[in-house]
């Protein structure tokens, strides 16, 4: 018998209350971040929502790539020398989408040293990795949910947006209509548009007119493109964000400092916007912190945060369980 009455009610306000667990460019901590194979396993640990960062190629097809270098994860400088540019930097809007698709994806390193940044981590250069175009990322999600049975949803942060404008482009006018074709257009349905730049928000609402749900992220002080992080985080800056976005997405340390939990989702919450932190890692635990069961029990049984970003899926779904 389905349940009625106040007793629904209460099954929905418990649904509503369970927090997502967002797979931080998939299932990074064991295979090299947003590769088809690292989404595959995120999806089937059981992550609520895969996350793309999206950046354009030099023919505008949004690719699912961290930076706007293609230097910190792929075999760029081997396969394309004649790309650096004077800052001696290769950028995803200087390559084809096809010249992309030829790169070997590699778990992350520093573009100077080509030393691996995770040391214990899938190790740099070995197997076959691709960096996959949105549209690809997108068709192997519903396939996946479609075989499955269990739906995960996406978790798309446009990145650079201002950058990309410095440099003629338009990512978000490229990227909405990709999402609105796969099925991703409103509120109800499983995805939450992320951005680092408050201009852009207000764009993407006001005057793209995205129905979807919408997280601002929010950095330390101050954002490149100018946007005021420290203004944002007081009462009165997440009250202004109230009817522009569904939620924050505030960097960890800004919810747990030394161990302990602040009172930004609280205050949050009293402005009516939900809160999903990122990024936690098992092998880079918040200060003050000794294990991942130690941060889901501060993240979402003391703070009550709504979601968070990891790059260790299994592990936060096991604490949770
Ligand atoms: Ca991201």
């Amino acid at each position: 018998m389905k349940p009625t009455g106040l007793a629904a009610l209460l099954a929905v306000a418990l649904q509503a209350a369970e927090p997502v667990v967002i797979a931080h460019r998939g299932a990074s901590g064991i295979l090299p971040e947003h590769t088809r194979e690292s989404k595959v396993a995120a999806h089937r640990m059981g992550a609520d929502y895969l996350e793309q960062d999206v950046v354009l190629s030099q023919d505008d097809v949004p690719i699912v790539l961290h930076d706007v270098h293609l230097d910190t994860t792929t075999d760029v400088a081997e396969k394309f020398p004649d790309r650096r540019r004077k800052d001696g930097r290769f950028y995803a809007i200087d390559l084809t989408a096809a010249e992309i698709a030829t790169l070997n994806a590699t778990e992350r390193f520093d573009h100077r040293t080509g030393k691996q940044v995770m040391p214990l981590r899938h190790p740099k250069g070995k197997g076959v990795f691709r960096v996959p175009t949105l549209e690809q990322e997108l068709t192997l999600i519903s396939e996946l949910n479609q075989t499955t049975g269990r739906r995960a949803g996406i978790y798309p942060e446009l990145k650079a947006p201002a950058w990309h404008r410095k440099e003629g482009k338009d990512l978000a006018a490229i990227v909405l209509p990709i999402l609105r074709k796969h099925g991703y257009a409103t509120k109800s349905d499983p995805c939450y548009l992320q951005c680092f730049e408050y201009a852009e928000v207000k764009r993407i609402r006001e005057e793209l007119g995205w129905k979807g749900s919408v997280i601002m992220l929010l950095g330390g002080t101050k954002g490149v493109d100018g946007t005021d992080f420290a203004a944002l985080k007081t009462d009165a800056g997440l009250k202004s964000l109230v009817g522009l976005v569904d939620g924050i997405g505030p960097s960890l340390t800004d919810v747990i400092k030394d161990g302990k939990v602040t009172d930004l989702v609280a205050r949050a919450h009293a402005a009516g916007l939900k809160v999903h932190p990122y990024t936690l890692r098992a092998d880079a635990l918040p200060k003050g912190v000794k294990d991942v069961a130690e941060a889901v029990r501060l993240i979402f049984h003391e703070a009550r945060a709504d979601g968070l970003f990891t790059d260790h899926p299994d592990k936060v779904l096991e604490a949770l369980r």
